[in-house]
């Protein structure tokens, strides 16, 4: 008898089956490939990395390494198979990606308690269930999933801005405003960046002639526009609308008007508006600036916009298919669905985004199904680790603009310090408050879910 079925055999998909097994679950994984293939994936095994075969930082004190520290705290299977199939990487934890496949793989179908299904799942099921199949679900379960969500609560795109560092802006050249002056704070709500007619000319013809991330066949809808997240019908990245003539930014994301330079009181001949991006106001998003750019052309070119030549990137523009669901509104931090306690969502298909964040996630949910089953409360993780910080940020982030988000310190709640300090430093006092309070919380209710493996 099946107790949890899971949908996806990916990274999400197999942590939270181990881990489910590992409470004493009887578990059906299912995995379509090799029977449908994703356009991404190559090979039939499980845990499959499609593209870099880094799994970010390792050190303590960066957000990325800071989750490894918690997941490997919390018994992760494939972090611990990462860690087997490492090769040589500096601080990052990069992995022979064939060998750390092949060995979760092994792990998962030699474990007497999961039963490894190859066959598309077409329908949600009615009874518990995770659902982890990824940003490339096959349709006829992306249809499903729209079914029971609406559809307008189903994304197919990113279509991410790239996000800079508040302190690297150069306020000498960029200043506050809202259009009109019809901001909420006095000040303005954004940070404007104007340009002469000269500079304007000079960026769009870098931006047309930077290189580009090669599109595959499944990402081909870019090009017309996509449908990424709630009000962006028909988003284009910024080097495409500017091959429809040189004016076509100004006249649309770049458009200055309702804006005065207060140094010139001239409207400049066009503007890139930054908005604020995290509560703590650290991180600044360029609007409607979607970007397909390989990253170093990014960081090339978007240094070219008046004030941020000096800018540091937390995140780059990126566009890409991946399927997501409005957490905001759908999901509860535990990662259970709103009004189905036994159906839990894990991995990309929450909006958390990146290869640690999905077995984190994964290793969440598989707990939380067994806890469930097993008559406990599903855990919510305190908000001051990363994993809790990233569970919290898709179940309540502003469903306007939402998009996937990775792991970074600018979505923990902000910390007040007294001397000015840098920003290692900063990670390490993040890093060490995340990791007492999570073997607090472990200590506490989520202590009797620790397994060995
Ligand atoms: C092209 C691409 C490149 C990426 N590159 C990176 C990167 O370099 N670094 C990074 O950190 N993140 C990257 N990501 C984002 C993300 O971290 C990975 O996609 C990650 O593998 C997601 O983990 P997951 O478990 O949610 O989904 P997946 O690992 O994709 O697992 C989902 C599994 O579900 C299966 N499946 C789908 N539908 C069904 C169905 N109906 N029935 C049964 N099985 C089904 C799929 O075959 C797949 O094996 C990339 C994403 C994409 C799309």
């Amino acid at each position: 008898m099946t107790d949890l079925i899971i949908i996806g055999g990916g990274l999400a998909g197999s942590e939270a089956a181990w881990q489910a097994a590992q409470h004493g679950l009887k578990v059906r994984l299912y995995e379509m490939r090799p029977t449908l293939q994703t356009g991404a994936h190559q090979t039939h095994d499980l845990a499959e990395l499609v593209c870099s075969n880094s799994l970010g930082s390792n050190l303590p004190d960066r957000a990325s390494g800071l989750l490894k520290n918690e997941t490997r705290l919390l018994g992760s299977m494939l972090l611990e198979c990462a860690e087997r199939a490492s090769l040589p990487a500096g601080g990052a934890l990069a992995v022979d990606r064939e060998l750390f496949a092949r060995l979760v793989t092994e792990r998962i179908q030699s474990h007497p308690n999961i039963e490894i299904v190859r066959e598309e799942v077409k329908e949600i099921p009615n009874t518990p269930t995770i659902v982890a199949s990824g940003p490339l679900t096959s349709p006829a379960l992306s249809d499903s999933i729209a079914k029971l969500s609406g559809e307008e609560h189903l994304f197919f795109f990113d279509a991410i801005a790239p996000v800079i560092h508040a302190e690297t802006i150069n306020m000498e050249i960029a200043f506050r405003a809202s259009r009109y002056g019809t901001g909420e704070q006095d000040e303005g709500d954004y940070i404007n960046c104007p340009f002469t007619k000269a500079e304007y000319y000079a960026f769009v013809e870098a931006l047309l002639n930077a290189e580009r991330i090669e599109l595959r066949a499944f990402e081909e809808a870019i090009k017309s526009g996509v449908k990424a997240g709630h009000f962006f019908e028909g988003c284009l990245p910024v080097e495409i609308i500017a091959e429809r003539g040189i004016d076509s930014l100004a006249f649309g994301p770049m458009r200055p008007v309702g804006l005065r330079d207060p140094r010139t009181a001239k409207r400049p001949y066009a503007v890139v508006q930054l908005r604020q991006d995290n509560l703590a106001g650290s991180l600044y998003n360029l609007v409607g600036f979607q970007t397909n750019l390989k990253f170093p052309e990014q960081k090339r070119v978007l240094r070219m916009i008046p004030g941020l030549e000096n800018a540091d990137f937390m995140r780059y523009g990126q566009m890409h298919r991946n399927t997501f669901i409005a957490s905001p509104k759908l999901l509860r931090p535990t990662l259970q669905h709103i009004t189905r306690n036994d159906l839990f969502f894990a991995g990309q298909i929450t909006g958390v985004e990146g290869y640690m964040g999905n077995i984190a996630t994964g290793l969440l949910v598989g707990v939380n199904a067994a806890r469930l089953l097993n008559g406990e409360e599903p855990v919510t993780l305190p908000q001051t680790t990363m994993l809790g910080a990233l569970c919290h940020y898709v179940t309540h982030a502003d469903l306007k603009d939402f998009q996937p988000m990775k792991a970074n310190f600018g979505i923990l709640p902000s910390m007040e310090f007294t001397s000015k300090i840098g920003k290692r430093d900063r990670g390490k006092v993040y890093a060490e408050r995340a990791l007492a309070d999570l073997q607090f919380a472990l200590s506490g209710a989520t202590a009797r879910s620790k397994v060995e493996a």
